[in-house]
């Protein structure tokens, strides 16, 4: 609206300030809600799609606003990376998630891995390794059953850093997901270098694969591309019988979505866990 002139801009002003306003009250929200517990993690669970059996869950935060009710991370979250919050928040969501999957590995669930969104903001901190390697020591919890999961655009943008990162991080264990596999650009010759175990097809590919030819012969390839690389791959957004059938015929090892289960705060993913192995 600036560069349209005084009188515009004018025009604008107080739909600015509601704007901003909002913003502020949304952002010392945020701060309060960290100081006093309003976030929770939700777990959606992720299987191996030819036995249907549990492999791991994808730790995804919520926000209990006393207000609004529970706020979307989608809400949030870049509001969070913009001043700085996701900092606090991301470790907060860390340490839960390596909490719950050393309490779950203990009851019965020895082989569960968690996988955590690292946000960019996070990952390019000078001390990220330092912070998630104190919280994993902290919480007694052993970095084969954390999955980092990381988007494509994080990746690129300083893949020489990134693969220093991330060689180191395999090093000491964790296991490393490029998140919204196929939307970036990732070439093909620096996807080799990067050390990750898992291509996660992003949910706009498995939504049109069945509707979409184009949609399916892009799933096909980063199936084949991953098995050629060495890699695994799991679908998200999985919502439809047909989905997981063409899924697991494609060669697809793990899957997670709607058609399972919805993200589940701690005690139901238990009680959904419980009540399948009936
Ligand atoms: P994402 O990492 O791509 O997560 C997948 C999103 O798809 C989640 O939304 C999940 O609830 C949703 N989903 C799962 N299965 C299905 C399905 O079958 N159909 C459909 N339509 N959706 C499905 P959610 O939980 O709202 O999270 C949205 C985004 O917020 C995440 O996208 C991630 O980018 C971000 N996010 C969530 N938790 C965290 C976190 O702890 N840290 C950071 N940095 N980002 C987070
Ligand atoms: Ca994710
Ligand atoms: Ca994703
Ligand atoms: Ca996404």
């Amino acid at each position: 609206a600036k560069e349209k002139g005084r009188n515009n801009y004018q025009f604008y002003t107080p739909l600015l300030n509601a704007r901003t306003l909002d913003r502020l009250k949304l952002e010392s929200d945020l701060r309060l809600a960290l100081e006093h517990g309003g976030f929770e993690v939700h777990y959606q669970p992720q299987l191996i799609s030819k036995t249907g059996s549990l492999w791991g869950a994808e730790a995804l935060v919520r926000w209990r606003h006393p207000e609004r009710g529970l706020i979307s991370p989608v809400d949030f979250i870049p509001l969070a990376e913009e001043t700085g919050l996701i900092i606090p928040l991301g470790d907060w969501v860390f340490a839960q998630a390596a909490r719950q999957v050393t309490a779950w590995r203990k009851q019965g669930m020895p082989n569960l891995v968690v996988a955590v969104n690292i946000s960019v903001v996070q990952f390019r901190k000078d001390d990220f390794i330092q912070r998630i390697e104190a919280i994993l020591k902290e919480e007694g919890a052993v970095s084969s059953s954390i999955e980092l999961e990381l988007t494509e655009s994080i990746l690129m943008h300083d893949m020489e850093s990134s693969i220093q990162t991330l060689n180191y991080l395999r090093g000491q264990g964790f296991r490393i997901a490029i998140d919204d596999f196929g939307t970036g650009y990732s070439s093909l010759n620096y996807l080799r270098r990067l050390p990750v175990n898992v291509l996660k097809i992003d949910q706009s590919f498995v939504r049109e694969m069945l509707v979409e030819q184009a949609s399916l012969a892009i799933v096909e390839s980063i199936i084949s591309l991953a098995h050629s690389l060495g890699k695994e791959t799991i679908a998200e957004g999985v919502e439809t019988k047909a989905e997981l059938d063409v899924l697991t015929d494609r060669g697809c090892r793990l899957m997670q979505g709607y058609y399972f289960s919805k993200p589940l705060p701690a005690p139901q993913f238990e009680a959904w866990v419980k009540a399948r192995e009936n």
